[in-house]
């Protein structure tokens, strides 16, 4: 016999357990069921993320989500705390700076007006400023940054871990099992099937399956524009432990670097050119050859350095402009997305999760307009014009 829920969601990484979370603090009481099929999330995007966060967007609804996230991790210890412990998500407020060419000048300046108009507190550093925060950078080609101090990075894994955990206190019920099918009703999502042929039957149906959304999608019968690109990271340790943090240091070539404990860093460069595919497989040479000479030139402190641990994981993106896709589906009521984040979940999940749960309950936005993540953009030509960094 099915059981009978309000909301199911498919997926227990950020987006899913965000989505759970904010529904039961904000008080819905109907009752919920997460489907998350790996317990130990090996091939989850969350887990294998780099966790950077950042206001420096372009596209308004970015900035304000972001804006939105960063204010809840400043206070997540309180948020989530469940019977008098507090999760520790290592959020390092170190600031994102965003190195730029002569080039990309005019944008940046166009980009960091928007953000300020909006209250964000980012502001231009000149090469000499940039030195007095990164001594060890070399900036050959570099005119200034973009720096907001209250950009950084966090611990993934532990913001997923808090969302579980508090929505679990809260009454909703994980279970670790593959939904296999969307059963349908007169054009409704009605319900999901497991594999091992559990129904559980809900009016509201969220694919929250990150790079899987796309299979989710095709399940109920619907085209979910998601698809999953492999992206790597590289920790390495470095032969000095610098005496400064670094903060996130994005370099006009797609190489992105950080501090992380002790004295590793971590590394990130997209291989723009990997074709989609469920494809987790680790290219020490990609390191080798397209990475590591980069990051030198950059910071030849790290000419000498030993490659620790490589990863992973798959960027979950939507191809027609690379943003998020919120909301219900047009062509298949009571079945929502949240999903097709292309490497900024972990700086959208908290608002990204909000917006869907005001959505679900009240049957509209209130703190948060999502709108312009509905599917509906892609029919109607509203493309989101967001730089992609990553
Ligand atoms: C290498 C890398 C670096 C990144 N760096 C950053 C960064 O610096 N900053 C940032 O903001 N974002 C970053 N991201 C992106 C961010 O991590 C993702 O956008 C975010 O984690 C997506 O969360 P999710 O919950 O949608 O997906 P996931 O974490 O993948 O969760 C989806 C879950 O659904 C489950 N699932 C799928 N299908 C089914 C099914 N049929 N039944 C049951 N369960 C199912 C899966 O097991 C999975 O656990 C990065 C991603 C990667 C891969």
């Amino acid at each position: 016999m099915a059981l009978i829920r309000d909301v199911v969601i498919i997926g227990g990484g950020v987006m899913g357990s965000a989505t759970a979370c904010s529904l039961v603090a904000s008080g819905f009481s109907g009752q919920i069921v997460v489907f998350e099929r790996d317990p130990v999330h090996q091939y989850g995007s969350t887990g294998l993320s780099a966790g950077g966060v950042r206001h420096q967007f372009g596209y308004e609804t970015n900035i304000r989500f972001s804006s939105y996230s960063i204010r809840q991790y400043e206070q997540f210890g309180e948020l989530m705390e469940v019977d008098g412990r507090r999760p520790d998500i290592e959020f390092r407020q170190r600031g994102y700076l965003m190195l730029v060419t002569e080039h990309d000048l005019p944008r940046l300046r166009e980009r960091m007006q928007r953000q300020q108009s909006l209250g964000v507190e980012v502001s231009f550093l000149s090469p000499g400023a940039i030195l007095e925060r990164v001594p060890h950078l070399d900036l050959q080609g570099i005119v200034g940054a973009g720096f907001c101090p209250r950009d950084g990075y966090l611990d993934p894994y532990a913001v997923m871990a808090a969302y579980e955990a508090k929505a679990k206190s809260r009454g909703v019920q994980y279970l670790h099992e593959e939904v296999v099918e969307v059963l349908r009703s007169g054009g409704r999502a009605i319900g999901v099937r497991t594999a091992g042929s559990r129904e559980v039957h809900a009016p509201v149906i969220v694919n929250a399956a990150g790079p899987w959304a796309g299979e989710v999608g095709a399940m109920a019968g619907v085209e979910v524009p998601v698809q999953p690109f492999r992206r790597q990271l590289f920790s390495c340790i470095v032969p000095v432990e610098l005496d400064y943090p670094l903060p996130m240091i994005v370099d006009p070539s797609g190489l992105y670097f950080r501090s992380e404990t002790g004295n590793r860093i971590l590394v990130g460069k997209s291989d723009k050119s990997a074709p989609p595919g469920f494809d987790f497989r680790t290219d020490r040479d990609y390191f080798l050859d397209q990475v590591w000479p980069v990051l030198a030139e950059r910071m030849p402190l790290f000419d000498r350095l030993s490659l620790d641990r490589l990863w992973a994981g798959l960027y979950e993106i939507n191809h027609h402009d690379h943003n998020a896709i919120i909301g219900e589906h047009p062509d298949r009521k009571g079945f929502y997305l949240i999903g097709a984040f292309s490497g900024h979940g972990m700086m959208q999940a908290p608002a990204a999760g909000k917006a869907l749960a005001d959505l679900i309950q009240y049957g509209g936005y209130r703190e948060l307009d999502a709108s312009p993540y509905a599917f509906e953009r892609f029919a109607a030509g509203r493309l989101i014009e967001e730089e992609t960094l990553f």
